[in-house]
């Protein structure tokens, strides 16, 4: 990306004063995730709360600037970087409430999974999706990306294991869908969007193809993008734009925070080598274990 202008930059800094950096070694820094992309951002923005993104996002909308949000930047697909304008959700993002004695947790997009297992730990809990980059990967990327790991299968993953999120919606609006009102609440402040996703519901439910297909994609592990199984599963707008959220990557809304039911850690586990003659072999002995 070219340099950004000077109002561009003038006017990000009046959504998110002393957030704005173009600074050579800043742009570098973030010009790469996991994946082999190496796109140099033109600004990086370092919001401080959920308030400042919903204005960045109602600055883009009004100035047609597209935003990408990075958080641990551990993508394999080169979802976490941009030549645009980059948002950096990691840093300010980091509080984490243990609630209901570990069988539920309240976290912000920032932190990083290994940490919110290490507080889970004494109540013998953990999150659901367990990716392998669970060191460095984060609670916004693990939802954005619908990341999973060895042992949630498609039961424990965030789909399945998400209580409700707190989104700030590309005009500004933030809805906590958790909230009882939550519904009206989306109804009332996005009307064509709750219209929309109702529309939408109907749809796929009235298209027996389209039920067939999205039962059996959603059966298995490896099924991206959109948790559009939410138009089957759920009734309400709220709770269908919580889970259409699931694998969205940052593309409709940010998650300034999310809520999980977490689920038991074994007390023992262990890794073995086991050799099958045969695929179907393999596969039989897979409910016993
Ligand atoms: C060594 C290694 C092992 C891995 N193992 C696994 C694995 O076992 N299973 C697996 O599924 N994946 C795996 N991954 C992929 C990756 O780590 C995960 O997808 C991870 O969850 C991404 O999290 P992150 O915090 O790094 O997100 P980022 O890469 O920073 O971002 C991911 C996406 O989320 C969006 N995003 C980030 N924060 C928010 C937010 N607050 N609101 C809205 N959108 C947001 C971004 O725009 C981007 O589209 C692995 C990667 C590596 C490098």
């Amino acid at each position: 990306m070219t340099e950004l202008s000077a109002s561009a930059r003038a006017g990000l800094e009046a959504v998110v004063p002393g957030g704005v950096t173009t600074r050579a070694a800043d742009r570098l820094r973030m010009a790469h995730d996991a994946s082999h992309y190496l796109l140099h951002p033109g600004a990086v923005i370092t919001p401080s709360d959920a308030g400042q993104v919903a204005a960045l996002l109602a600055y883009g909308g009004r100035t047609g600037t597209g935003l990408t949000f990075r958080s641990g930047g551990t993508s394999l697909s080169g979802q976490a970087v941009t030549d645009r304008l980059l948002v950096d959700v990691r840093r300010r993002f980091r509080d984490l409430s243990v609630l209901d004695d570990g069988r539920r947790v309240r976290v912000q997009p920032g932190v990083v999974l290994r940490h919110v297992n290490a507080r889970l730990a004494p109540y013998g809990r953990k999150l659901g999706p367990d990716p392998a980059s669970e060191s460095a990967c984060t609670v916004g990327g693990v939802i954005a990306n619908n990341s999973s790991g060895m042992t949630c299968g498609i039961e424990f993953n965030t789909y399945r294991t998400l209580e409700s999120l707190v989104l700030a919606l590309p005009s500004g609006t933030v809805l906590d869908t958790g909230a009882p009102d939550a519904d009206a609440r989306l109804r009332a402040a996005e009307p064509d969007l709750h219209a929309g996703l109702l529309r939408l519901r109907d749809r796929v439910r009235g298209d027996s193809d389209s039920v067939r297909r999205i039962r059996a994609q959603y059966a298995m592990k490896n099924t991206m993008g959109y948790g559009v199984n939410a138009f089957l599963d759920h009734d309400d707008p709220a709770d269908l734009l919580t889970r259409l959220v699931v694998g969205s990557e940052g593309t409709l809304a940010f998650v300034a925070s999310a809520t999980f039911r977490t689920v038991p850690v074994h007390p023992h586990a262990a890794t073995g080598l086991l050799v099958f003659d045969s695929l179907g072999a393999a596969m039989a002995a897979m409910p016993a274990l």
